[in-house]
């Protein structure tokens, strides 16, 4: 165990809706690969063709691109492993492990309807199973078989997951796991344990839905010659109602929070803490996660996807953002919102005045708008009724000192305290009429930093026009 190296995978089916929960299960494998200096290795389970699509496929992987889950190998598509898997079949076939069955559909059926009338739980009865000394049935004719794995027969399956402790599946609760269908196809349960032996994988981080599948991969892996890797099965996600995430229910892709202005690293953390915490955590970085990450703080009980909290430390991750790396992951939401971010004040320093009071890039571009949409054409009747008639020889004043003051926050504010001494009045009285003038709102930020990134000669040109 010392020496083992480590080797992971987040093994996603491309069907449907890929929620953020779903990538939680990319991100814990991908943890302790890194953690341990191990491989993290992504594998498409695209054996059913019907329900995959390439558009999942590509929000799988653009998501974990955007959040720097990196693969030491992959993406490997189990579609392409088809023929690997049809060998391995051949030969369980040859060696005994696994047998045809041509029992067909309606006798199933019927064999299911029978046992749930005498309150037995379904399960194939063996009846195509080979045993010394049995015969079996004569071979019907035009009928393709599926394959059946010869599950042990008494016995136990116990392993010790790494999230729910040991777990014991009795072998008489399993019965002979279809591996092919009649058309040659292998299943599902049959795929994953040939992928997990191929590749090496050495621990199975994944979610709880799959804890049924386990004692059979198990099961198969052992008659294979496998040793089977370690478990760990990752309780649900639920939403913030205590549902099951689906798109149904508002669930969000990774890449609607890309689109609604979330930064990677925000959502990383948040993803990270949503069934695994260290201590009392709440915002650290990637390299901590990583160092810190075992499956031992793994929880047990089911998370809750809080929006919230996850704004709130999209707003952390903002405000302690490099304004340079912040002001190149806003522009393009800027651009889309119609703003020429190059005519105008420099970029990076609108997004720095900005940053603290943000939620989202959406939010910093939102109040960008006002240093990038033209100056305001006020009309009389406007400037009428937004400034009054009594502030405006202090606002003649005020134009003229900032004219010819240092362009700087401090000067600019000691022109401000100057003005409200000669004319005892309040910074509001002032402060508004100079956002109505410069911009036509009176929301903006802090007016002596404002005036800083409008740029003097701009706010001195929208000033004048009004007062004079
Ligand atoms: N393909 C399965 C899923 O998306 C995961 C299988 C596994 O991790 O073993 O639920």
């Amino acid at each position: 165990m010392r020496f083992m190296h480590i080797r992971t995978r987040f093994a996603p089916s491309p069907t449907g809706f890929i929620h953020l929960g779903n990538l939680r299960s990319a991100l814990y494998p991908w943890a302790f690969a890194r953690h341990n200096k191990g491989d993290f290795i992504l594998r498409i389970e695209d054996t059913d063709l019907e329900r995959s699509s390439q558009e999942a496929v590509d929000v799988i992987i653009e998501g974990m691109a955007w959040l720097g889950l990196d693969l030491d190998e992959g993406p490997i598509y189990q579609m392409q492993r088809i023929d690997r898997y049809r060998e391995v079949v051949k030969q369980m076939l040859d060696s005994g492990l696994a047998y045809p069955c041509y029992m067909s559909e309606e006798e199933l059926n019927k064999l299911r309807d029978q046992q749930m009338a005498s309150k037995e739980k379904p399960r194939y009865n063996g009846l195509w199973r080979p045993e010394p000394g049995k015969t079996l049935p004569p071979v019907p004719e035009g009928v393709s078989p599926v394959i059946r794995f010869k599950n042990p027969i008494g016995g136990s399956v116990i392993w010790n997951d790494a999230v729910k402790g040991q777990i014991e599946i009795s072998n008489d609760e399993l019965d002979d796991l279809v591996i092919a269908r009649p058309d040659g196809t292998p299943t599902y349960n049959f795929c994953v344990v040939i992928d997990d032996m191929d590749m090496n994988i050495t621990h199975v981080i994944r979610g709880d839905d799959h804890v049924n599948n386990t004692p059979r991969q198990i099961n198969i892996m052992k008659a294979l010659g496998g040793s089977p890797p370690v478990y760990a099965h990752l309780p649900t996600v639920l939403n913030d109602a205590g549902e099951k995430m689906s798109k149904r229910n508002g669930a969000m892709s990774v890449r609607d929070y890309q689109r609604a202005g979330y930064l990677p690293d925000a959502i990383l953390n948040y993803l990270a803490r949503l069934g695994w915490s260290h201590g009392d955590a709440e915002v650290f970085t990637k390299e901590q996660f990583v160092n810190w990450f075992d499956l031992e703080s793994l929880g047990r009980s089911p998370a809750q996807h809080n929006p919230e909290k996850l704004l709130w430390l999209n707003h952390q991750y903002i405000q302690n953002s490099d304004p340079v790396k912040l002001a190149a992951a806003t522009k393009p939401f800027a651009h889309e919102m119609g703003m020429d971010t190059e005519a105008g004040p420099d970029f990076v320093q609108v997004v720095s005045l900005l940053k603290d009071r943000a939620n989202t890039l959406i939010e910093i571009a939102e109040g960008a708008k006002l240093f990038y949409l033209p100056a305001p054409n006020l009309t009389a009747d406007q400037i009428k009724e937004n400034i009054a008639e009594a502030v405006m020889p202090a606002l003649k004043d005020l134009v003229e000192a900032i004219s010819t003051a240092e362009p700087t926050k401090e000067a600019y504010a000691a022109v401000f305290k100057q003005i409200l001494a000669k004319y005892q009045i309040k910074m509001p009285a002032l402060a508004m009429p100079v956002r109505y003038a410069l911009f036509a709102t009176t929301q903006t930020p802090a007016i002596d930093s404002v005036l800083v990134v409008l740029g003097k000669e701009e706010a001195v040109k929208r000033l004048s026009k009004v007062v004079q």
